[in-house]
């Protein structure tokens, strides 16, 4: 069952994530002896700094590891987090030629290492907005 949780800072609704991307993404994250059950959201609203929450509990943007790319507009946020590839090598790749995510690894040396379920703060696979940036890049 998907129960959308509602952020305690802006009051829009957030995304359910795996806790794995919590503990990792989150620097001070601490194991909570009861912690197993805990469900955590996080805040898609680029103007909101809250990052993940569950409940009232709720960590800041400033307390990830890596910006987050949908409320960062930087071009050194992260657009595949298990690689560590930015923005601005994404945007310098097509520039120079790339048109594919293929393309764009090799340009940069820098390929997935498919640790995305943790290291990607959505816990998902970075491929979606890998693709999405090198279609606003051109
Ligand atoms: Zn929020």
């Amino acid at each position: 069952m998907k129960l959308i949780q509602i952020c305690p800072q802006c009051g829009q609704p957030g995304l359910r994530v795996n806790a794995d991307a919590v503990k990792y993404n989150i620097v001070k994250f601490k194991r909570k002896k009861k912690d197993s059950g805990t469900k955590w959201n996080i805040c898609t609203n680029p103007d909101c700094e809250c990052s993940y929450f569950s409940g009232k509990e709720f960590f800041r943007t400033s307390d990830l590891r890596r910006p987050l790319f949908f409320k960062d507009a930087s071009d050194n946020v992260p657009v595949c987090y298990c690689s560590g590839l930015t923005k601005g090598e994404v945007k310098d790749a097509v520039r120079n030629g790339c048109k594919t995510i293929k393309d764009v690894q090799k340009y940069t040396k820098k390929s997935m290492s498919g640790h995305c379920e943790t290291r990607n703060p959505l816990g998902k696979c970075c491929r979606n907005v890998f693709l999405r940036t090198i279609s606003t890049s051109v």
